[in-house]
């Protein structure tokens, strides 16, 4: 696959986004691991021809003709949307999204929709109404979740951009599993308008690549202040690239005995690895520690399941989607209706938000897990004023079979381990492949910085893949 820069390169030279498109059109529909659920042939032929409208009356697109596939809860006019659940069947977005609209301004073409976990809850993309979808790495394994369809999109070469959404792993844990760069930007650099919402106080959207450039290219575009979006920030982007030299000389890398204990010994032979390879190259290693982040899943499975549940209420059978045919009076259709859009793990996450919101238990519950997440913040602050930047696994393990984590919910809740501090810090975070585990899965390091260290992050996953 090439890259989007050089398709970009050869369109804006002259070449034809049309043909770009139809090209990866054909790939999407030959899709093998249900990672594509909906084509857009129509509208993305229309894009297309646009984008060569463009080019020739003279314009220069940092994007032209570039393919690109969207995470099922993301936006976009008049196509259907829905967070692979039943409950948003039949739901047309009315509107496309900032950071979507974005990506097409630069003359991206939209070509098709990608698989998730239903309402991007799940680590394996088992929870979707339309089916798992397949590690193209391995086909009887899992992607990693919940942006599973995007990460296998750009692993199989179908598209070389993707975008998901991480509300605490979603971007970084498939990408990881699946040998993609993908990245979970500084919580306010993107614009959620247009991003069905999961848990706000957490959702960021962001790139899937190939590479490092691709997905600073992408991530520079999307970011910055949008109107829509009241937590976006007016930050500048344009600087953030992956191709700044000599970014490892001096670089103070923390890394936490905490996220080695208990490791895969493929990830943390890779780890191990990483680590020479930087020091070889002139960077140093700081241990560090995050005293609280061993209460980082538990938050957040508070935080998140209460925001979900507050966000999640919209859907009741009247304004969106799914109604039931079978109700004698509105009670009943509300919860009839819920009942029957919404997948069992959606389910369960609604009943545990709304408990932990309920009089009489949000001190206990909601209330305490604010206060120790202002600990993990801290803990963050205290880390970076060691060291510039962690290191870390994404991912505990290599990708696991389909089915083995179905079972137990609290096994697949530990998949995002090492993800979900990053959320609620609201730090940036992201996953860049180094090599693979004795079975041949691919592995991820990943990175987190400072607030705004975006372009940083970037330029050093750029330098590890020089190292890989
Ligand atoms: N896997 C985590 C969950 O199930 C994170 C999901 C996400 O980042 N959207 O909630």
């Amino acid at each position: 696959m090439r890259t989007a820069r050089d398709i970009a390169a050869a369109v804006n030279a002259g070449t034809s986004a049309r043909i770009e498109v139809e090209a990866a059109l054909a790939r999407a529909k030959a899709d093998p691991n249900n990672a594509i659920i909906r084509i857009h042939a129509a509208r993305a032929l229309a894009q297309a021809d646009a984008v060569d409208a463009r080019i020739k009356a003279g314009e220069q697109l940092p994007l032209a003709g570039v393919p690109v596939a969207i995470k099922d809860n993301l936006c976009l006019t008049g196509v259907e949307t829905t967070c692979c659940s039943k409950i948003l069947k039949g739901f047309i977005a009315p509107y496309t999204g900032t950071a979507v609209a974005r990506l097409e301004a630069a003359g991206a073409v939209i070509i098709a929709t990608t698989n998730q976990d239903e309402f991007a809850m799940g680590s394996s993309n088992e929870t979707s109404a339309f089916g798992p979808v397949k590690n193209p790495v391995d086909p009887t394994r899992i992607p990693g979740g919940s942006s599973g369809g995007s990460a296998a999109s750009v692993a199989a070469g179908i598209v070389p951009l993707a975008l998901g959404s991480d509300t605490g792993g979603s971007i970084r844990q498939p990408a990881s599993l699946c040998g993609v760069v993908g990245m979970k930007p500084t919580y306010g650099a993107v614009s959620r308008y247009g991003l069905i919402a999961f848990g706000s106080s957490l959702d960021q959207i962001g790139p899937f690549a190939a590479n490092a450039a691709d997905a600073a290219l992408a991530l520079k575009l999307m970011a910055g202040h949008d109107a829509l979006d009241s937590t976006s920030v007016a930050h500048d982007a344009s600087a953030w690239d992956a191709s700044q030299t000599d970014v490892l000389k001096g670089l103070k890398v923390g890394w936490c005995p905490a996220h080695v204990a208990g490791l895969a010994p493929g990830v943390k032979a890779r780890l191990d690895a990483a680590k020479a390879a930087l020091v070889k190259a002139g960077a140093t290693l700081v241990e560090i520690s995050l005293p609280h982040e061993q209460y980082a899943v538990a938050v957040y499975y508070v935080l998140a399941t209460g925001e979900a549940s507050s966000n999640l209420s919209r859907f009741d059978g009247i304004r969106y989607g799914h109604r039931t045919t079978d109700a004698a009076n509105l009670g009943e259709v509300y919860a009839k209706s819920r009942v029957e859009g919404f997948g069992a793990e959606v389910q369960r996450r609604i009943m545990l938000g709304t408990y932990v919101l309920s009089t009489g238990y949000y001190d206990a519950y909601y209330k305490k897990a604010q206060q120790v997440r202002a600990k993990i913040c801290q803990d963050y602050a205290d880390a970076f004023a060691a060291c510039d930047v962690i290191l870390g696994p994404a991912s505990p393990t290599t990708a696991f079979k389909v089915g083995e984590k179905t079972a137990d919910p609290l096994q697949m809740y530990l998949s995002d381990i090492f993800t979900i501090a990053t959320n609620l810090a609201g730090v940036p975070g992201l996953s860049v492949p180094f090599g693979a585990d004795e079975q041949g899965l691919p592995v991820g390091m990943q990175l987190q910085g400072p607030m705004w260290s975006d372009g940083k992050l970037l330029a050093i996953a750029g330098a590890l893949e020089k190292l890989r």
